[in-house]
């Protein structure tokens, strides 16, 4: 019988949680006199012991569980989520409809109404996330409510927890048709190559989606595009199916460059005339500087934190910097295609970041377009904090 428990809120976040804000912080209530296990549900009551909430105990870095329902008689069953997941897949019919594009996230976690899990698509399989053991103790449920509302070519799901940080060896596939790796998905008629059981990344970040359209659309034709933290290289792709002269691709991972070359190949694109670097960014910057190497356009999409051997970097700290040596090999009149998923800093402070740099350079600068999660990446209403994504389009001016 899964444990039941109530905690009482502090009087200073009863409005939050009334209002709609679905975290669970630990400051945010009463330490509860019960032990919570993983997946215990909490009925969160205000400092009166009035009923505000029903919740669960799950713990991610963000905080100690999520909101459930506001309602006090809704029960959390295989009902309850077959509720949450039509209504998310009633807002991604465009998607599920749309004949060039088959990759898309399904589920959003808290902008979907439950915290801690992620589902995505891709070409009739899906993938899902589970962030806390917490959330995973509902799993059976979660499953049997999936196979109710939508039909499941085959199943596969990666454990974001208990790791250190790790990804854990594992096979992820669940059910179903077992998946023909790579699997090829279409994204605004570009191809993808992507796995679902080889470590915790798939090949492809589908929240850039509107950011490489951008790019094949608008600004790659007739220019060189260096591209960054390139990882399998998806915006090299669509550089160069928008008509770029020509691109390089730098990751430090050694795999970055048989997983660049196969999303290339997948494309009809000749790799042999792309340029792909496995080495440090960072010493990339002062390669094609002493080289007299400059681009039209640069596109940096760094990790949020990034150790080597020699260096840190934290996009919190060093996005500035990392700026200032990319002005050092960019074409004037160029563009950089700035973003950062790091949560802990909003669009201003990001912004601000970004006049650092020029301003600190003496560098013109003009933003020409922003980008933020994707629609299907469904932010919880009022709560743009959980909107992590920050993508600022800057042409340089002089
Ligand atoms: N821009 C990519 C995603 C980047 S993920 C895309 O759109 O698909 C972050 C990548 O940065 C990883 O592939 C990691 O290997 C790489 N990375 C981390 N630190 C690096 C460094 N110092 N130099 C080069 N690559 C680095």
């Amino acid at each position: 019988m899964r444990q039941q428990i109530e905690v009482k809120l502090h009087a200073k976040s009863v409005k939050d949680i009334t209002k709609g804000y679905p975290l669970l912080a630990k400051e945010a209530m009463e330490s509860s006199e019960v032990a919570m296990e993983e997946g215990s549900l909490l009925r969160i009551v205000d400092p009166n012991g009035r009923y505000i909430a029903t919740g669960y105990y799950g713990l991610q870095n963000k905080g100690i569980g999520w909101v459930l329902t506001r309602k006090e008689t809704e029960k959390i069953d295989a009902a309850f989520f077959a509720t949450k997941m039509k209504e998310a897949i009633a807002k991604r019919a465009r998607f599920y409809d749309a004949e060039d594009t088959t990759a898309f996230r399904v589920f959003n976690g808290e902008g979907d109404g439950i915290g801690g899990l992620i589902i995505d698509f891709f070409n009739g399989y899906y993938l899902v996330s589970w962030y806390s053991e917490g959330i995973y103790s509902f799993r059976d449920d979660i499953y049997q409510a999936l196979h109710e509302v939508v039909e499941v070519r085959g199943l596969y799901e990666k454990l974001r927890f208990n790791t250190n940080g790790q990804y854990l060896e594992q096979d992820d596939y669940v059910s179903g048709e077992k998946g023909d790796f790579p699997l090829i998905v279409m994204e605004n008629g570009m191809n993808y190559a992507v796995d679902l059981n080889d470590g915790a990344m798939t090949g492809i970040f589908l929240d850039q989606r509107e950011v490489r359209k951008a790019l094949r659309d608008h600004y790659a034709e007739g220019k060189t595009v260096l591209n960054t933290f390139s990882y399998t290289g998806a915006f090299s792709v669509a550089a160069v199916l928008g008509g770029a002269t020509g691109t390089t691709s730098v990751d430090l991972a050694k795999r970055s460059l048989p997983k660049t070359i196969e999303q290339f190949a997948v494309n009809g694109i000749d790799y042999e005339a792309q340029d792909i670097k496995v080495m440090n960014v960072f010493d990339y910057f002062r390669y094609a500087e002493r080289h007299g190497l400059k681009f039209d356009v640069v596109v940096l999409d760094p990790p949020s934190f990034a150790r080597t051997k020699k260096m840190t970097f934290s996009t919190a700290k060093d996005y500035p910097k990392l700026l200032k040596d990319t002005l050092k090999i960019t074409n004037n009149g160029g563009l950089i295609i700035a973003s950062t998923n790091n949560a802990s800093f909003n669009m201003k402070k990001f912004k601000s970041f970004i006049d650092k740099a020029f301003t600190e350079t003496n560098t013109r600068y003009n933003i020409l377009e922003e980008y933020q999660l994707p629609e299907d990446f469904t932010v919880p209403h009022n709560y743009p904090e959980f909107n992590y994504l920050k993508v600022v389009f800057i042409k340089v001016m002089n």
